[in-house]
């Protein structure tokens, strides 16, 4: 980001008037999975690649059941698990990734889920964005998770104006406390889903018309607006 000091200043404190409008608009904005350890997060969040969390939702159950530790997924029956997992696409990348996380947490971490980014991404089908989720959500380490609405909602807001997930974490993070990171992730990611969407979003009914530079991108029609919400949930 190149802004100067004084736009700089003023584009955080905009940035963070954004949040908090956010955080009453959203009060108990929260990461769609299902979980219960760090585990099954890490493992929910590697299947919501290319579906959605409903539908994760609906085989962790069954998953979980079958598989509660590393271990089991290192020894688990590939058809088996990818019979249980198909319904969340590209289940034969899914099913593999699975293993080999089982296999990795069980050959260099004892079998637990590591609390560091450095090694979250060492292991199978886990980027910056899952490590994030993880970080974040089972072991409340602030983390920027920057999905596809996360990026566009920054976009929009003009906080950054990459496309690089990596850009948009270290500039949005530079915005805000390192506090802030994990809800502020929670809170964009429930607005892109339910009014600021990829096509059409809902701007006439929308609670950030008067701090988005994007007001406009949408319909700014109460009503047209206000038929392009979706209500959720999305779990
Ligand atoms: S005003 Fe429009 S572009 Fe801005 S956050 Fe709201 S819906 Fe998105």
């Amino acid at each position: 980001m190149t802004a100067e000091p004084s736009s700089l200043t003023a584009l955080v404190r905009r940035a963070r008037r954004i949040n908090r409008e956010l955080a009453l608009l959203y009060p108990d904005a929260h990461t769609e999975l299902n979980f219960s350890t760090p585990l099954e997060l890490l493992v929910a969040t590697i299947l919501s690649a290319q579906t959605t969390d409903k539908r994760v939702n609906l085989v962790t159950p069954t998953l979980f059941a079958r598989y509660p530790t590393a271990a089991d997924y290192a020894a688990a029956d590939r058809d088996e698990l990818e019979k249980i997992i198909t319904s969340t696409g590209f289940y034969h990348a899914k099913a593999n990734s699975l293993i080999g996380l089982g296999q990795a947490l069980c050959d260099r971490f004892g079998g637990e889920v590591p609390p560091r980014l450095r090694d979250l991404v060492t292991l199978p089908g886990v980027g910056r964005k899952t490590a994030n989720v993880v970080l974040g959500n089972a072991f409340g380490i602030p983390g920027i998770t920057v999905d596809t609405h996360f990026g566009r909602l920054a976009r929009r807001f003009g906080w950054t104006t990459s496309t690089d997930p990596v850009k948009i974490e270290a500039e949005v993070g530079a915005l805000f406390p390192r506090r802030d990171w994990t809800m502020l992730s929670h809170r964009l990611i429930w607005h892109g889903r339910r009014v600021c969407h990829a096509r059409r979003p809902a701007c006439g009914a929308c609670a950030l018309t008067r701090l988005c530079p994007s007001f406009g991108e949408g319909p700014t029609d109460p009503v047209i607006a206000a038929k392009l919400v979706k209500p959720g949930p999305f779990s």
